[in-house]
């Protein structure tokens, strides 16, 4: 497995890219009210993407069939969606938890960053769920530092999940990124033998997704027909959130908090 690292002047043009998707991210809870269709926000962060001259990257992102890649710009996943879910005209309702996703490139280089916008009255337990997977990415940014290893902060994150009883989602996990937005290595919220056999050994220059994703119940998902839409088995709703992360010398940077 091999990381490639990026220099501070990469890791600041990461930032322009980073900022762009914050910005959409704002957008996005702006909009994300009772009534509007989740097309019309992916529509609205088309244009702002467009207007900042930087190119999305989940738009016709190729799946294994040739000629249909990704319909939307921002993955919008909505209430058991957990991930991938595809801007459409069902309006949002009062206590949807929405999930946004935004990739964005621009000179050359990649943000990524995803939050989970609680709209109005959301069910208290779907509310804590939120707050502990934002927490989950929390933990790992307070800990990022060089010479630890992804599994000792994997580690904390999937306790601090599965002792309040949420689902760790097994299948996504995050990534490397720079100049494309899949890198390696891959970056799991969990600790499996495949992460311990070949541990991420954080140094200045690592720059990576970091993207938990929780469910209220079971952490098993399923992939819809449209061949992209993830959903939980069970219907219970799940969180995502994630940040562009990366390693310095004296911690970590985060690329996608508007800064
Ligand atoms: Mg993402
Ligand atoms: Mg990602």
């Amino acid at each position: 497995m091999s990381i490639r690292l990026k220099s501070r002047k990469e890791i600041n043009l990461m930032r322009a890219a980073g900022r762009i998707v914050h910005e959409v991210h704002n957008l996005c809870r702006e909009m994300a009210v009772p009534g509007t269709t989740t097309r019309a926000i992916d529509d609205a962060a088309q244009k702002l993407i467009d207007a900042r001259g930087a190119r999305g990257l989940f738009k016709n992102y190729p799946t294994y069939k040739p000629g249909e890649g990704f319909p939307s710009t921002l993955c919008i996943s909505v209430n058991e969606c957990v991930v991938h879910g595809i801007g459409d005209d069902r309006p949002i309702q009062d206590g949807d938890v929405v999930g946004v996703d935004c990739g964005v490139q621009i000179d050359g280089w990649c943000g990524d960053a995803a939050t989970t916008i609680l709209v109005g009255d959301v069910a208290q337990d779907v509310r804590d769920m939120c707050a502990a997977t934002e927490h989950c990415l929390q933990i790992a940014i307070d800990q990022i530092r060089p010479g630890k290893r992804w599994s000792q902060i994997a580690r904390l994150m999937q306790k601090y999940a599965e002792d309040r009883g949420y689902g760790v989602v097994r299948d996504f996990v995050g990534h490397g990124i720079g100049s494309t937005m899949h890198e390696e290595p891959k970056v799991p919220n969990f600790v499996s033998r495949e992460l311990l056999k070949n541990d991420i050994h954080l140094r200045p220059g690592v720059v990576l997704a970091i993207e938990p994703m929780l469910t209220l119940g079971s952490r098993e998902v399923k992939t819809l027909d449209d061949g992209w839409t993830v959903v939980t088995l069970d219907g219970k709703a799940s969180a995502h959130y994630e940040h562009t992360v990366a390693v310095t010398d004296r911690g970590a940077e985060v690329l996608t908090d508007g800064r």
